[in-house]
């Protein structure tokens, strides 16, 4: 027998499930609708400032915080989307992508036993980050076919040892995005509790109904919130692994007591190329929130014309379906028919809830791929039929 050297905080979560569908997919040759990358670059004027970054000498450690040039970059862009007079130096921390910054919030900010609310169904590095900064995890279940916010059931999740709420929006795997009431409702109950709240919102230029609203722009929400963004999604570079977290110096000071030692400092040439694609401007993201719309449509067409009962996202580039039409008996078993006999792969996404039952109906599929590639997919559902 091999021994499990691995933590006993850690040993809950096994492999991420998007490490055995990407895997899955390449031995079956299928179309990967599983992972969320995309399947195309991100803009050239972008790889260019990182390329000449390089060549200019800019290749040994950046500032522990991140380059200036980026950080004010962030503290531009997130100014003009909340009115808030953000500094560059006291309130922007680069990190390795959205899911450093998650974990660097949480590793500074908990004590043991301290809870954060979750809203489930999570990413699945929200747990783990939790479990690895010693917290305690208190879910509250958003379900279909709207996954609103239960305001009530927030408040009936608050006890004493309640430190944080971990919010996500737009939501990954829902494609819920929050709404000024809901937000209004947990920006309450954080200034009721004294609350931090970190915004998870990689997605919040990928929006196709209603707005995304941040909630650090909310009354009394600034000085409680490390909100938390990234290139992946917005410039399509994943493999960058860039992102930032913009919070008032006390919260900063959480996010940067974990990450000085977490990764001390990110990929310098990287963060010039950051700092450029902050730089294109609102024609790039009208053209972005254009083609990720044309993406969700025909995916979603294609979805509902094989039989699956599609919850048509208002945000990000995943959509949430129930597989039951099929007849399988949980989401694990449909993915894996999916994958072998259909030729495409998805996410089965029980690792998105503390209890797996609750995803047993539903698979999630990534619309983050060119449109020859969706058609193809849409081509092989044709193989679920009959
Ligand atoms: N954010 C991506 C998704 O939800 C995956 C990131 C990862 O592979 N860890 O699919």
């Amino acid at each position: 027998m091999c021994r499990n050297h691995v933590a006993t905080r850690l040993q809950p979560f096994g492999e991420t499930v998007f490490a055995t569908w990407s895997r899955l997919s390449q031995q079956h040759g299928a179309v990967n609708l599983g992972q969320g990358f995309p399947d195309f670059d991100g803009p050239p004027d972008v790889i260019e400032a990182a390329h000449r970054a390089m060549v200019e000498g800019h290749n040994q450690y950046a500032p522990m915080p991140g380059v200036p040039a980026l950080r004010q970059a962030v503290a531009l862009d997130f100014g003009a989307a909340t009115g808030l007079a953000v500094d560059p130096d006291a309130d922007v921390t680069v990190t390795a992508g959205c899911s450093e910054a998650i974990a660097a919030s949480l590793l500074g900010l908990l004590n043991p036993g301290d809870e954060v609310i979750v809203f489930e169904p999570f990413y699945d590095s929200y747990p783990a980050s939790i479990a690895m900064g010693g917290g305690v995890m208190r879910t509250v279940t958003t379900r279909p076919p709207l996954f609103g916010i239960d305001l009530d059931a927030v408040r009936a999740a608050i006890t004493a040892r309640t430190r944080a709420i971990l919010l996500n929006t737009p939501h990954n795997p829902t494609g819920h995005v929050a709404s000024r009431e809901e937000l209004e409702g947990l920006a309450a109950i954080a200034r009721d509790h004294d609350l931090v709240v970190i915004a998870d919102e990689v997605y919040d230029r990928i929006v196709f109904e209603g707005r995304h609203l941040p909630i650090a722009s909310m009354d009394g929400m600034w000085e409680r919130t490390i909100t938390l963004r990234s290139m992946a999604k917005t410039f399509s570079m994943t493999g960058w692994k860039i992102g930032w977290a913009v919070a008032p110096p006390p919260l900063t000071a959480v996010v940067r007591a974990a990450h000085q030692f977490m990764t001390y400092a990110i990929a310098t040439p990287l963060q010039y190329g950051a700092a450029a694609a902050l730089g294109l401007g609102d024609a790039y993201y009208t053209q972005l929130q254009t083609d990720y719309l044309a993406r969700r449509n025909l995916l979603c067409d294609g979805l509902e014309r094989a039989g699956f009962g599609v919850h048509v996202p208002a945000g990000t580039y995943f959509v949430m379906c129930d597989h039951t039409p099929f007849g399988f008996a949980n989401a694990e078993a449909f993915c894996q028919h999916l994958v072998e006999h259909v030729g495409i792969a998805a996410i089965p996404p029980g690792s998105f809830y503390g209890d797996p039952a609750d995803g047993r109906d539903l698979v999630r599929f990534a619309f983050c791929k060119t449109i020859p590639v969706l058609e193809e997919a849409i081509r092989r559902l044709g193989r679920l039929m009959g």
